[in-house]
């Protein structure tokens, strides 16, 4: 689906560009219609990703031959198998199309010392909805016009985190600048290009507030491939004068998967595309609206290799609609720890993770 600028009409309708966009590719035709047009779009895709992946792929058809393959609910969905990280090594196991069609193979960076490395296949259109859903969260923040500086890693790989990006914003006249903060001159880098937007992780927006780098000009900062303490965020937003949005990516899901509004009432969720649960990471069961426990993601969408109730490892919640926005969706609140071996790992300030005693 591609993104395209809403009339007059659809605005009125909508409380934001994301619910616009999302209700139209689930055919809602008003705010009141959204949760449920959305629900019934996201178990569509469920029952037709099951049945690819059971169709087209030997490990799906094997793990999946006891189950409902047509669940029409959450509680339908809980007798699904769980994916967990071991699962996508070799990435091929999950494939669902031919080799041919992967048209970005990445290598998701692990955590600890004994963890496997994982990779991810995107084909073009995975890589497409990725970059349509980029086009819509980030015009919370960006203004056509605009000049972006980018500061998460991989500025010059095609199709890559930062390219999609730059694809998202290149209609509205954006200029999409990436710094290598490999490079021993990055800050000077980054005052020269003086952006409107940063996009950096909350590691590099701590390091730039500490080292007390002044970005005049600067209206808004999206935080993202690392967990952003609420409080920190705050200050960010004081020190440098602008709108700090938080937005938690995944490679798993294309990168993708939830942004904060200007409301911050918790990040917008891209529903069409990936289905969320928390679960109670001992007992495996899914928790109601509200409880902290870790993320469990589906992706409705990807054609390469779908993930079937993929444990995280983040831990989290789910927000009860609605947003102060005004939007009738639940959210995701923001990312509060880590499960690494079996262990909650806490997010103590200034956005790295730490051992809890
Ligand atoms: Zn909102």
């Amino acid at each position: 689906m591609s993104f395209a600028k809403p009339s007059k009409k659809e605005k009125t309708l909508f409380a934001c560009d994301l619910d616009q966009w999302l209700a139209k590719e689930a055919h809602a035709k008003s705010a009141k219609d959204l949760p449920q047009a959305i629900e019934r779009a996201q178990f569509q895709a469920l029952a037709e990703v099951l049945e690819r992946a059971v169709q087209n792929n030997a490990f799906y058809a094997q793990r999946l031959r006891q189950c409902n393959l047509s669940p029409r609910n959450r509680q339908d969905m809980a007798q699904l198998p769980f994916l967990t990280a071991e699962d996508l090594n070799p990435y091929t196991r999950l494939l669902t199309t031919s080799q041919d069609l992967v048209e970005r193979l990445v290598t998701v960076s692990t955590s600890g010392t004994t963890a496997s490395p994982k990779r991810i296949g995107l084909t073009r259109n995975d890589l497409n909805r990725t970059r349509d859903f980029f086009a819509v969260g980030l015009r919370y923040l960006v203004k056509a016009g605009q000049s972006v500086a980018v500061l998460l890693p991989g500025g010059n790989r095609p199709n890559g985190v930062v390219d999609l990006i730059r694809q998202a914003l290149l209609p509205r006249g954006c200029q999409v600048l990436s710094v290598n903060t490999q490079d021993e001159a990055w800050p000077e880098a980054l005052r020269a290009i003086s952006p409107q937007v940063l996009i950096a992780m909350p590691s590099q927006l701590h390091w730039l507030k500490c080292q007390r780098v002044s970005l005049p000009g600067l209206t808004g900062i999206l935080a993202s491939a690392e967990p952003l303490d609420c409080e920190l965020a705050r200050q960010y937003g004081e020190y440098w004068h602008c709108e700090v949005l938080n937005h938690y990516g995944l490679t798993e899901v294309g990168y993708g998967c939830a942004v904060e509004c200007p409301a911050h009432g918790g990040m917008h969720l891209r529903a069409l595309d990936v289905l969320v649960e928390i679960i109670d990471p001992r007992t495996q069961e899914v928790l109601p609206v509200g409880c902290v426990g870790e993320i469990v993601v589906t992706t409705l969408k990807h054609q390469a290799m779908p993930l079937i109730r993929y444990r995280t490892g983040d831990i989290s919640s789910l927000i009860a609609a609605p947003c102060p926005c005004g939007s009738p969706l639940m959210r995701l609140g923001p990312v509060l720890g880590r499960l690494e071996a079996g262990r909650v790992v806490q997010l103590p300030k200034g956005g790295r993770f730490c051992l809890q005693p």
